[in-house]
């Protein structure tokens, strides 16, 4: 299995620390307004790669997290005369409801900062311990000139980087590109106390956040850690300073980060207007379409959303799910076996993981898929499967989609006008409109259906 490895910008091939086992950390959402459907690009294509991971036999402890303490967050929240806590856990839950649509298996754990402050504050007095970190009138921050790997991940030229591009500016400072760890508390701002009392009270810097996590969660080196190209730098590369300096180890054995999505060649943003949230792109799109499309181009490359990109993924997401339509469709024709069948299914899988094992590259892994669909309905064509062999065929299918998750095989007994009352339910409990969510409840029970909440939002069952 090779991976390209963002740090040293080359294909290594994945050795876990522990045999058998991958750790695998992937950076997380800030819960600060509703989710575009650009956020959705590393959780469906790292959702990819840990059910790929899964399928060549290694237990995943695929680990992520929500960066519920943030500049953003506090002014929306004051903005909206709502707590942080309220503001997070709308947002999360809109994100929740997406994700479960577009058929994303649940992480091993999801980690909220708030909850590691503690972690933040002990790797904070290390640092500053060590030498690395030092006190201002407003903040600890890092020192990087202390850290001589500072810039190796994203290769930036520091001399080159204008003071204060993406990292605050404050006069004070050793290098004038030092990073905050710790903000002092300010007034109407969530804040956090040492025990020991040897920094002043205040709440993480958002690098530090992360770093903390994992210094929490995984025991040692990491196996993959995960994340957009946008956050090269300075997110990841202030990870790596901190988390090395203050545990003398290797950090993370395989960098990898995901391509951004564009709108028709432009970035997205409100004030071109071509912003589209994700719960727009998966009603006006389809869920599926919507994972096709964001799986359909390689991890490392940028995906673009036009006219012509979206009927491309539709078509070739519709040729799958009809092969597999009319297999499910199929009483299979008697006595009548087909010869080739198991050299294509050979064929398909062998196919199917070199391209895979090579980086995940899933163009070609996906053009063996096209291609046993191809032999597939000219066998149905000249009437050539057996009964039994059309349930080899749709296992078979059921095997990929394991992996892919954007074909439908067994169909779901809750039918769709069931789903959108129940999203609809969500959204009125969202807005605190209790009224219309009690009473979109009775319908959905009236039509014979339960609907429980959970944490993720809902579940739904046929009434026994
Ligand atoms: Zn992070």
């Amino acid at each position: 299995m090779k991976i390209f490895n963002s740090y040293t910008r080359q294909v290594q091939d994945l050795v876990p620390v522990i045999e058998g086992k991958v750790s695998m950390y992937v950076c997380g959402p800030t819960p600060y307004k509703e989710p575009h459907i650009g956020n959705a690009v590393p959780v469906v294509r790292y959702d990819l790669i840990r059910r790929y991971l899964e399928f060549k036999g290694y237990e995943v402890n695929f680990v992520t997290n929500v960066t519920d303490i943030d500049d953003k967050m506090i002014n929306i929240a004051n903005e909206r005369e709502i707590t942080i806590k309220e503001l997070a856990s709308e947002v999360i839950t809109l994100l929740n409801n997406s994700t479960k649509k577009l058929n994303i298996n649940e992480p091993t754990k999801t980690l909220y900062a708030t909850k590691f402050v503690d972690q933040v504050i002990s790797m904070t007095r290390i640092l500053m311990q060590k030498g690395y970190a030092y006190k201002l009138s407003d903040g600890i921050y890092f020192n990087i000139d202390k850290f001589p790997d500072y810039g190796k991940l994203s290769g930036v030229n520091l001399n080159e980087l204008e003071d204060g591009s993406r990292i605050d500016v404050n006069q004070e400072k050793i290098n004038p590109k030092d990073f905050v760890i710790w903000k002092f508390h300010k007034d109407g701002e969530p804040g956090w106390r040492d025990p020991l009392k040897q920094i002043p009270d205040g709440r993480p810097g958002w690098h530090m956040e992360c770093s903390a996590m994992i210094y929490s969660e995984f025991t040692d080196t990491i196996d993959i850690h995960a994340g957009g190209q946008d956050l090269t730098f300075p997110h990841h590369e202030c990870e790596i300073a901190q988390s090395e300096a203050c545990f003398d180890f290797k950090f993370v054995n395989i960098w990898m980060h995901n391509g951004l999505l564009n709108i028709s060649g432009e970035k997205m943003s409100k004030s071109l207007g071509n912003f589209i949230t994700l719960s727009e792109a998966i009603k006006k799109f389809s869920p599926m379409v919507v994972r096709y499309f964001l799986i359909s181009t390689h991890y490392r490359s940028p995906s673009d959303l036009n006219d012509e990109t979206i009927d491309n993924a539709k078509n070739s997401l519709s040729r799958l799910q009809n092969c597999i339509d009319r297999l499910i469709a199929s009483d299979g024709f008697d006595n009548n076996d087909d010869s080739e069948l198991d050299a294509q299914i050979q064929n398909l899988f062998d196919g199917f993981v070199k391209h895979m094992d090579n980086d995940f590259d899933i163009s070609g892994a996906l053009g063996y898929v096209f291609n046993f669909v191809t032999y597939v309905n000219s066998a149905l064509d000249q009437e050539k499967l057996s009964s039994s062999n059309i349930e080899v065929v749709i296992s078979k299918f059921k095997e990929l989609n394991a992996i892919l998750g954007f074909l439908i095989i067994e169909k779901s007994d809750i039918p769709d006008h069931v789903t959108d009352l129940a999203d609809q339910r969500l959204n009125a409990k969202i807005n605190k409109d209790y009224v219309l969510a009690d009473s979109l409840r009775d319908k959905i029970l009236e039509l014979g259906f339960d609907i429980k909440d959970i944490k993720k939002g809902y579940e739904i069952k046929k009434k026994s």
